[in-house]
């Protein structure tokens, strides 16, 4: 009798959790005008760092068991860069660049231990269709010297900053072959949550970017960012910290898969 009536209780609970679950769905679904028992497949990718925010997004994807792609800034895992000034002291901030450069590189091994793709989002973040043959060559090659041993796929993805030479691609079809020719594909977005502006970093203006372009019928790459590209050291602190509340929404009407779901190549 006892265990009957605990068996009961229990299963009355879990109907109670999944039915309030359920109705939050319904609620998300109903807010974000998502057609009813539609599911998405989505992919989340994080642009401009590696960042001091990267390891608390980690968390996050490991926790909720994502799959994600990181489009580096190969500058900031160069840390070449500070080296010889701070070895010949030089300048104490170099040794603090240095310190701080080699904490993301430490960052960088963990995205690919823990599964995740890494690309290049080129050596620095220039407008790439605006930049000399010469300076479009060195771009893309830098970043390929620094970031090789932490590539997974062959091609290796790569995405321009600002998408500046793939939406243009006609126009500016030298950028895309660029990256051919140095083995990388390019890797665009079918979603934005607009995150870069600092106008959406409140509230939940960015889980409804992304919900609202979902919801409307797209599958595919979201773009959101883990780095500033405009400082070295700096994260994108505000899409770190509400991912985690984000991720569940999402996966009311989505379920979350890695990039070569969409890019055969990466297979
Ligand atoms: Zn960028």
């Amino acid at each position: 009798m006892f265990f009957k009536s605990v068996t009961t209780i229990l299963l009355c609970s879990l109907f109670l959790i999944s039915s309030a679950f359920a109705k939050n769905c319904n609620q998300y679904r109903a807010q974000y005008h998502c057609p009813a028992d539609k599911r998405f497949k989505l992919h989340l990718s994080f642009d401009d760092g590696v960042g001091s925010v990267t390891p608390q997004i980690l968390d996050t994807l490991k926790r909720e068991r994502i799959p994600a792609t990181f489009f580096v800034l190969a500058n900031k895992v160069d840390c070449q860069q500070y080296r010889q000034s701070c070895m010949k002291g030089r300048n104490k901030k170099d040794c603090q660049s240095l310190q701080l450069c080699q904490q993301r590189r430490q960052t960088l091994k963990r995205i690919k231990r823990e599964g995740h793709l890494i690309g290049s989002h080129s050596y620095e973040h220039l407008h790439h269709s605006k930049l000399s043959p010469v300076e479009l060559q060195s771009n893309i090659k830098r970043s390929k010297q620094i970031l090789q041993p932490f590539f997974s796929t062959k091609p290796a993805p790569f995405r321009l900053p600002y998408g500046d030479g793939w939406f243009n691609q006609k126009d500016k079809p030298q950028v895309m072959k660029a990256l051919k020719q140095h083995g990388f594909t390019h890797i665009g977005w079918e979603m934005s949550g607009f995150d870069w502006n600092t106008k959406n970093q409140q509230g939940t203006k960015i889980l409804d970017n992304v919900m609202t372009q979902m919801c409307s019928g797209r599958n595919g790459t979201v773009l959101l960012h883990d780095g500033v590209f405009e400082n070295e050291h700096e994260g994108r602190l505000f899409t770190a910290k509400n991912l985690a509340k984000w991720i569940p929404v999402m996966r009311c009407v989505a379920d979350f898969v890695p990039l070569s779901h969409f890019k055969k190549e990466l297979r």
